[in-house]
């Protein structure tokens, strides 16, 4: 985008986290990196954060400004925005810049996931949240030169508002949903908890990580960090395997970045197959079986 612009594409990284990180943002990309300091921000705090994102922008002046849509830039997007006096593009699938308007391009779903708009902001800075992971990285380049400015910014501990109290890790084994390259989730058609085993022990033997659809944790099968979709997880697999999942639009938003899907479902008409690359259409009980034993032969090949 910045180079369709003919601008420069500016990293803001914030907190103490070391040279080699800048550097890296260099060799994928990015002509500046600001490395915004404070003895604030070494762990994230969303009014610290924010104003110093805030004072970075106003003396930098970006015309567009990209944030990830994780967590914490969930907290911090809609603020930043507000603060800019500008609005957000929130939740975008893609990011564009039109060259000859100059103008931020962005998609993002609406109604449910059900359709795609494409949105541009009138105001400047533009400010657009995109999910993470959407976009495969540069392969970096050691020979890229690029330039890292030091921003310390000043903070007042005064304009704290909320504290963390307490973080409590989850206890999960295997690789996270969120990073999984396979993954294999689970839905209603499932009738239960326990076929769930069957699901660890095929993801397990792909190195991959288990999801679900919400109707399987409101069912309380699996725990809510299962739930992949709109209200869930957004997850962008190598490959997604299906398993008794209907393929609700709301679903679908979690996971229509997946490069291949695959479904397991008994009904021909589910909506799952107008999006997956490969279907089987049967009992996930027989289909699963076999799928999982013709992995564990290959991989024990
Ligand atoms: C505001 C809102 C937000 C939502 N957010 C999410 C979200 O984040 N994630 C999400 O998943 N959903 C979400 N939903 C719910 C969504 O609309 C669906 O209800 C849900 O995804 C359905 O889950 P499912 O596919 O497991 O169940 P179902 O739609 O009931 O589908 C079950 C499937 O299993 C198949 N099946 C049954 N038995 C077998 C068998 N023996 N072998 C093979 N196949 C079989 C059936 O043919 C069917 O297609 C949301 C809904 C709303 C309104």
């Amino acid at each position: 985008m910045a180079d369709d612009l003919g601008q420069e594409l500016a990293i803001g990284i914030f907190g103490d986290v070391g040279g080699d990180i800048a550097q890296s943002a260099i060799a994928q990309g990015a002509d500046k990196v600001y490395s915004v300091t404070s003895p604030m921000l070494a762990d994230f705090q969303v009014e610290l954060y924010l104003a110093a994102a805030e004072t970075l922008c106003k003396e930098t002046s970006p015309s567009i400004v990209l944030i990830a849509r994780t967590n914490q830039g969930r907290e911090v997007a809609p603020r930043l925005a507000f603060r800019l006096g500008v609005g957000l593009a929130q939740d975008c699938l893609e990011v564009s810049a039109d060259a000859a308007t100059g103008r931020l391009l962005a998609n993002r779903p609406v109604y449910g996931g059900n359709a795609v708009a494409v949105v541009s902001c009138n105001q400047t800075p533009q400010v657009a949240a995109v999910r993470p992971k959407v976009y495969v990285p540069l392969e970096p380049d050691a020979s890229r030169q690029g330039e890292v400015v030091s921003f310390p910014v000043d903070l007042d501990d005064s304009i704290v508002r909320s504290r963390v109290i307490e973080v409590v890790k989850e206890e999960a084994e295997g690789v996270k949903l969120e990073d999984a390259t396979i993954v294999v989730s689970g839905g209603r058609g499932l009738g239960g908890p326990e076929p769930f085993a069957q699901l660890e022990e095929l993801a397990k033997l792909l190195g991959g990580a288990v999801g679900a659809s919400r109707a399987a944790v409101d069912s309380g099968w699996v725990p809510a960090s299962y739930q992949v979709g709109l209200t869930g997880k957004t997850i962008t697999p190598d490959l997604y395997i299906t398993i008794a999942i209907s393929g609700a639009s709301q679903h679908m938003a979690g996971c229509s970045g997946s490069k291949a899907i695959v479904a397991i479902n008994k009904d021909a008409e589910a909506n799952i197959f107008k999006e997956a690359r490969y279907g089987v259409i049967g009992d996930w009980e027989k289909v699963l079986a076999a799928m999982t034993e013709t992995v564990r032969e290959l991989v024990q090949e």
